[in-house]
């Protein structure tokens, strides 16, 4: 079967969006290294992220906490003892699974929350073949933590194994003291994190949806118990704003409601945003009421309060949190398959172009002399140079024009600007649309009113 990314994956090597990780020594699996354009459209998606749930907000505040955190925030956090996925190995091929994704792909069957005697029993039935050689020969299901460890040189009060963490969550809730502390919040309030995360995926795979190092964005808001229900709608609500912000389309993205007895240990409701990814539907986003949980763990095993006191009402109480969380790739991977789109045009040439929305597009303006004629390109490089100080702009005089527009395209850059001769005479410049192809010609003094016009959020 064909691969129903292969086009996707394919320009973005191509474009310079992502290439595959450490590739000169034959590649590392899952891992992705983005390129010029991959990284701005990655700090676009983050930069907007933090200005619409960050800066517009009056009660989120930010933070960039550290990667390693006390390797006891992650026992108290249930992730030493329970972030783990059941694993099986093919006896013939060596190859290795995921047990959930081996039995409920092949025999349609949820096993969430079963033990793994049971999973070994459904494996040695003989129904179910290993996807890669055929064989029906498992060895016996077995737990797999998914942190990834590292050795600390000096130990810490005999604490020398520290842990990637696996989700920002965590550094948020060790610094909410802090910010209580110092940040004069008050109840409801949230804090906001962008930063990378470690997992040691069994199974990987679907190019940058699953992989072994990503960012999450996250934010914990922390409420009265009493308003979680509320304050979940809104949530919800807003992460559907964010999905119309950047342009994601409406009919391919879902709720999917968590049944009540396969939430994770901390939550007692979860919401995944789902979208329909050319290799199946899956989720992008989640959202989860994390109730009290986190801060009386942590609270219990730093042996520090973690009481927020309301001097309203004059009392004390440990609050309850609402999660909504979103990965930087699969963001990316949502965006690409939405963008991208072939095109039959007039002259039976096939055009490639990722419709990106102008907030996410890495290239906003780019910038060409119709030749390359001295006269011609000063002109270009004064718009070039004006223009760059406010948007990321490419100069182009490479080639036939034609070439110069599939290329942009192919980047999902919204405008082209042209720079002909009538511009020497009528100061004059052709705006080319990128979704229309349509052009139209504007005076070179109102190209920066019109291009904040086109650019506001
Ligand atoms: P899945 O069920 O697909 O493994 P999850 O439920 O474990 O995902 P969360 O723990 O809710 O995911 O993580 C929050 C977000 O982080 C996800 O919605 C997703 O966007 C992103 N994410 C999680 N794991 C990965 C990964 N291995 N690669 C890329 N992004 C990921």
């Amino acid at each position: 079967m064909q691969d129903p990314l292969k086009n996707i994956v394919s320009l973005c090597k191509r474009r310079g969006f992502i290439y595959p990780g450490s590739e000169i020594y034959g590649g590392f699996a899952n891992t992705y290294s983005y390129g010029p354009y991959g990284a701005e459209l990655k700090k676009n998606i983050k930069d907007l992220w933090w200005k619409f749930f960050v800066q517009f907000k009056n009660d989120v505040v930010g933070i960039d906490g550290p990667i390693l955190l006390h390797p006891l925030a992650w026992k108290a956090s249930g992730h030493v003892d329970s972030f783990n996925d059941a694993l099986t190995d093919c006896r013939q091929c060596k190859s290795r699974f995921r047990v959930d994704q081996l039995i409920e792909a092949q025999l349609n069957k949820d096993i969430e929350g079963i033990s793994l005697s049971e999973m070994t029993e459904i494996l040695k039935d003989d129904k179910v073949k290993c996807p890669k050689c055929g064989q029906k020969d498992f060895t016996e299901a077995r737990h797999f933590n998914l942190m990834f460890q590292t050795e600390m040189s000096k130990t810490d009060k005999g604490h020398n194994i520290a842990y990637l963490r696996p989700e920002t969550a965590q550094a948020i809730f060790l610094e909410y003291k802090n910010i209580i502390d110092t940040m004069r919040v008050k109840i409801p309030f949230g804090i906001a994190q962008i930063g990378k995360a470690f997992r040691n995926e069994i199974t990987p795979g679907n190019f940058v949806f699953r992989v072994i190092e990503f960012e999450q964005m996250e934010i914990e808001y922390f409420i009265e118990e009493k308003d979680w229900k509320a304050s979940f709608e809104s949530w919800l609500n807003e992460m559907k704003k964010w999905c119309d912000l950047i342009g994601l389309n409406k009919n391919k993205l879902h709720d999917k409601e968590h049944d009540k007895e396969k939430l994770s240990h901390y939550s007692k409701r979860t919401v995944d945003i789902t979208y329909d990814f050319p290799f199946g539907t899956n989720e992008l986003y989640g959202i989860a009421y994390r109730t009290d949980f986190d801060l009386k763990q942590h609270q219990e095993f730093s042996k520090t309060n973690l009481e927020y006191f309301d001097n309203v009402l004059n009392k004390r109480f440990i609050p309850h949190v609402i999660e909504p969380t979103f990965g930087v790739e699969r963001t990316i991977l949502a965006l690409l398959c939405d963008a991208y789109t072939e095109e039959l045009l007039e002259n039976n040439e096939t055009r490639t172009v990722l419709k990106f929305s102008k907030h996410i597009a890495p290239v906003k303006i780019a910038v060409f002399p119709l030749m390359k004629k001295e006269d011609l390109k000063k002109m270009s490089l004064d718009i070039f140079d004006q223009l760059k100080k406010l948007y990321k702009v490419e100069y182009d005089e490479a080639g036939a024009i034609g070439r110069r527009y599939r290329r942009q395209d192919e980047l999902g850059t919204p405008y082209c600007i042209t720079v002909d001769f009538d511009s020497l005479n009528d100061n004059s410049v052709t705006i080319r649309e990128r979704d229309s192809m349509q052009q139209k010609r504007i005076k070179i003094d109102e190209l920066e009113s019109f291009f904040q016009k086109e650019f506001k959020i």
